[in-house]
């Protein structure tokens, strides 16, 4: 079959800095039409002017033109060799974990997401794959529970919701030496702070529903590969599982990267200011920060990231003061999810880490006093007057 794509050549834009890059994605333009907003190719099917001409698109489970853009996006933000957009972060993890067989091995972060965690234990263990979860901090945790068959070490860093940093660097080196995969969950930072696959990461992953997209409005999910062995799986994989991000979404997604740099700074700046507020605050025991220069991760979070991000947590001294904060708060948005515009609060307890068992909660410290929030871009002084009023 001939090929007639118009969107065969893109550029990598190597010689633009970061800020550059998410305005301008892969091709950024529309090369038919010269449309600066990349067009939306809301179809199912591709027509061919005759037999054997294709233009390069047959179907849109295979591929479409718009999601590919924002695939091609992140593989160049994310400095991988492709990309892989996904109805959600959920759908990326599942593809990610289906390069398991059974009898493989795999160690995780101990507080990772409460979705993750259910991937593994309730679809993945079920066909023999078995799952450790240690402190990704801690070099002897990761060291003494490797096995001959630990196929995949999968972090997150900083850890939802946590905030414990791992060093991605190190964790390569020996997920490398034990021929096992290491994937990065960069959520949190986006690599608008931290690149993963710079520091050794196999493949990184996205919930895209947070920071990526940045306005609470779409699902998705991302997932950058480094090898054509990887990349070939997840085509594989996509195809028969039709979990791929649609046009529409695929475009607000790469609408949202545009403001990605602008957003990650007002996040970072909002996020530190509030968590020195919340240090001061009397009825708050405990604040989870990484910008903390005493946080026992700042060391390498200021090595491996340029940035602390968005996300705090905190404890505070009863469940009632708790209670009465998600009650109170009115411009701060009681809900689940993190990384939009607006700030959110969430009671990880019985939301995000639901799924977790109440034991491993307590451990953690994610207690019926414990608070996770997701500092918007609002006024900071807004912020910081809602959670004063509703904690008063
Ligand atoms: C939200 C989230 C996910 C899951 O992503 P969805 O888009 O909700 O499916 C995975 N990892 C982290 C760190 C998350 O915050």
């Amino acid at each position: 079959m001939t090929n007639e794509c118009y969107y065969d050549e893109f550029d990598k834009k190597e010689h633009l800095a970061f800020d550059s890059k998410v305005v301008h994605g892969a091709m950024g333009c529309d090369p038919i039409t010269g449309a600066v907003s990349f067009p939306i190719f809301q179809t199912a099917t591709f027509r061919h002017r005759s037999f054997g001409i294709s233009t390069g698109y047959d179907y849109s489970r295979l591929s479409n033109p718009t999601r590919q853009e924002l695939e091609r996006t992140m593989a160049i933000l994310e400095g991988g060799l492709e990309g892989f957009a996904f109805t959600s972060g959920q759908a990326a993890n599942m593809t990610v974990f289906s390069l398991l067989k059974d009898g493989d091995h795999v160690l995780l972060s101990d507080d990772i997401y409460g979705g993750t965690f259910r991937i593994c234990e309730e679809i993945f263990r079920r066909v023999g794959a078995d799952f450790t979860y240690v402190d990704m901090g801690e070099e002897s945790q990761i060291r003494a529970n490797l096995r001959p068959n630990t196929r995949m070490l999968f972090v997150e860093t900083p850890t939802n919701p946590m905030m414990k940093v791992a060093d991605i660097a190190a964790i390569s080196k020996t997920a490398k030496e034990n021929n096992a995969l290491l994937v990065v969950d960069n959520t949190f930072l986006t690599p608008y702070f931290q690149r993963p696959i710079q520091l050794g990461a196999d493949i990184v992953v996205h919930s895209g529903t947070k920071y990526l997209c940045g306005h609470n409005d779409v699902l998705a999910g991302i997932a950058v590969v480094t090898t054509p062995e990887l990349a070939e799986h997840f085509h594989a994989e996509t195809k028969s599982r039709g979990n791929q991000l649609a046009p529409f979404d695929s475009w607000l997604l790469l609408r949202g990267l545009k403001t990605l740099s602008l957003r990650m700074q007002r996040h970072n700046e909002n996020a530190l200011a509030v968590a020195k507020w919340l240090r001061a605050q009397p009825k708050v025991k405990k604040v989870y920060y990484t910008g903390f220069e005493d946080h026992r991760g700042y060391e390498i979070s200021t090595r491996q990231a340029t940035g602390f991000g968005g996300m705090i947590s905190f404890e505070l001294d009863s469940e009632e003061s708790a209670h009465k904060l998600l009650s109170n708060v009115k411009m701060i948005l009681f809900a689940e999810s993190l990384g939009g515009t607006e700030t959110l609060v969430t009671y990880p307890l019985t939301q995000t880490h639901e799924s977790i068992p109440r034991e491993t909660c307590e451990r953690l410290g994610i207690n019926e006093r414990f608070i996770r929030i997701s500092i918007g871009i609002e006024d900071v002084n807004d912020i910081i007057s809602d959670l004063e009023q509703a904690m008063a």
